[in-house]
């Protein structure tokens, strides 16, 4: 198993390649098999997602599909709920469509619970859900629950596949959690 230093942290190897498009096909079949006589758009949440996006659309089978992008920052203002920040907002329209909001972990739900809420502003006729990776237990908002996921995790941090550690590794094929105990 490979290890990675970076800023006195050390990250052990956890799923590689081969794994993960395991875990990849199991959610393209799901959706394969929920949208064959549907044309969602898939919304991919930036930055971190768009690795999982590119693997996951190429693993559909028989889906016409639509992908677009968006871009949010979560944070806490005045009122006791976080908002949304758009950072690169939606270009493309929702109104009666089925949409597919693709991330790359869900941790508290706070940027699912914020995003659905949005679509859903918007007209979109359904609003799901699909995750590389879920942290169950930190879940925070219960309609933020992922309807796809490929791995549930505990309470790590992880790195690769397309999550970042102050920007950098989303590169490596390898997801990676971080070694208790280190820096
Ligand atoms: P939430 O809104 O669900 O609390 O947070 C989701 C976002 O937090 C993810 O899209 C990701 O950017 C970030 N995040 C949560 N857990 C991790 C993690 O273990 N590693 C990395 N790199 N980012 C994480």
């Amino acid at each position: 198993m490979n290890t990675i230093e970076e800023q006195g942290y050390t990250f052990q190897e956890w799923l590689m390649p081969d794994q993960i498009a395991k875990d990849v096909q199991q959610v393209a079949d799901q959706i394969s098999t929920d949208y064959k006589d549907k044309e969602p758009l898939f919304v991919v949440v930036l930055n971190g997602a768009f690795v999982f996006a590119a693997d996951l659309i190429r693993a559909l089978k028989d889906v016409r599909c639509e992908q677009t992008f968006i871009r949010v920052s979560s944070y806490w203002g005045m009122s006791s709920t976080g908002q949304l920040e758009f950072i690169v907002p939606l270009q493309q329209v929702v109104d009666n469509r089925d949409v597919i909001i693709v991330e790359d972990i869900v941790d508290s739900g706070l940027t699912i619970h914020q995003l659905k809420a949005h679509m859903r502003g918007l007209g979109a006729t359904s609003v799901r859900v699909a995750t590389m990776l879920f942290k169950p237990n930190k879940l925070e908002y219960d309609d933020a629950r992922p309807d796809y996921v490929g791995r549930e995790i505990s309470d790590e941090f992880v790195i690769g596949y397309g999550l970042d550690f102050d920007g950098f590794l989303r590169n490596l094929p390898s997801i990676y959690k971080v070694k208790e105990g280190t820096k």
